[in-house]
């Protein structure tokens, strides 16, 4: 089998008792596997009579560590964890020795990343300053046949995200443009997809190219001059696209409180020409750092992306690509403003930060998510494209 893993994988090296938002109280489910909770099972003296008092099993037989406050009961005061100070790195459990890293089967390749949910992973992903690329390497593990896995079509979904990562470098643009016609790009390939013109997504692909790109944003420009999206209001749009976040399992106190505030203070409290006023100056203090938005959409891609192999659902990892953007833009301007004006790297590394804790790290909020995209009008394609352009225009 072969690694694929995005360029920064390797500088990833847990920060331990440095870390302000230690993994072991997200307040999520800790599993542990069969293999590890036998040998804590088996574990002689008061350590193992301490591990064993500290992990419950589910109805379905699963197990998972007794959170107390959210808090892993054998993270200790230091900040370290009890398992890995008195028995070694090697002894915690899968989830707890990966995290946050993950990691995806696509035939031959097992894809591996960093997750955001991790402070040091994500202050990785964000300050990268090269251009995005992905290493492979030899892993010492068999390929596992899985008959739904069909290389044909995968090689199609690779060869897209290529591109998607090469439009997302594309500097010359705005980040909306680029979002744009990765939009664009998507839906066709969708109705393809769902035409089962394979031929055809095959010839899209190996064909696309810059005059691609010129085409979609002249043409989105001319819908744009010719009032196509004149019905649409940014702000009520944006709105919109929160509620499916707010119907989301709240999985941290922080998301609660910072996604009120920007509903009230973006969707309540201001005029729309406030709204734009707002929207021109924060982008205008952050154009020089537009390589987070950047880095963070390549993320987004290379995690989500190819799931598409499986679920044939090309479409909606875009408009994930798009919502996730208005989203954490509005938390950035929230956090700009109550922090007097000013938003550093590191308020850009804390609004991540909470976002992925909780739309990322929990499968039903996803769902969540994936089920909006098919059921509100909002996430309607042209209607995101129109919330793109618009707001690209008012900054
Ligand atoms: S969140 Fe990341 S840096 Fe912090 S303890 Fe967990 S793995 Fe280490």
């Amino acid at each position: 089998m072969r690694l694929r893993v995005p360029f920064y994988y390797n500088d990833f090296h847990c920060i331990t008792d440095r870390c302000n938002d230690n993994c072991c109280v997200g307040g999520w489910e800790i599993d542990i596997d069969e293999e590890t909770y036998d040998y804590y099972m088996s574990l002689e003296g008061e350590l193992g009579e301490t591990i064993r008092n500290s992990i419950v099993t589910s109805e379905d037989g699963e197990h998972m560590f007794k959170l107390n406050n959210g808090h892993c009961p054998l993270l200790l005061d230091s900040g370290l964890c009890k398992v890995h100070a008195e028995l070694g790195e090697e002894h915690l459990g899968v989830v707890c020795s990966q995290f946050p890293r993950y990691s995806e089967y696509f035939g031959e390749y097992k894809e591996s990343g960093i997750g955001l949910a991790c402070e040091e992973a994500a202050r990785i992903v964000l300050s990268a300053n090269e251009k995005f690329s992905l290493v492979e390497s030899e892993l010492d593990e068999e390929v596992v046949e899985d008959s739904e896995f069909d290389k044909e079509y995968a090689d199609i979904i690779f060869a897209a995200r290529d591109i998607i990562f090469k439009i997302l470098e594309k500097k010359e643009l705005l980040i909306h443009e680029r979002l744009a016609c990765i939009l664009e790009l998507s839906d066709k390939m969708q109705d393809l997809i769902n035409e089962d013109d394979y031929e055809g997504l095959n010839a899209l692909i190996s064909s696309y190219d810059q005059s691609d790109v010129e085409t979609t944003l002249m043409s989105i420009n001319r819908e744009y001059e010719d009032g196509r999206f004149d019905s649409l209001s940014e702000t009520e749009g944006i709105r919109s696209i929160i509620y499916a976040y707010e119907d989301m399992e709240v999985l941290n106190e922080e998301w609660e409180r910072d996604i009120k505030d920007v509903v009230f203070k973006f969707h309540e409290a201001l005029t729309i020409e406030e709204y734009y006023t707002y929207n021109s100056r924060f982008f205008a203090l952050i154009q020089e750092r537009m390589d987070e938005y950047k880095n963070l959409l390549q993320y987004f891609v290379f995690r989500y992306f190819a799931k598409a192999i499986y679920d044939h659902d090309v479409l909606s990892k875009a408009k994930m690509l798009v919502t996730n953007f208005f989203v954490i833009k509005e938390m950035d301007m929230a956090k700009w403003i109550d922090k007097g004006w000013n938003f550093t790297h590191e308020d850009q590394l804390d609004v991540i930060h909470v976002f992925s804790r909780q739309v990322e790290y929990s499968e039903e909020n996803m769902e969540v998510l994936y089920e909006a995209f098919i059921f509100d009008e909002i996430f309607e394609k042209d209607n995101l494209m129109g919330l793109l352009w618009i707001d690209s225009v008012s900054i």
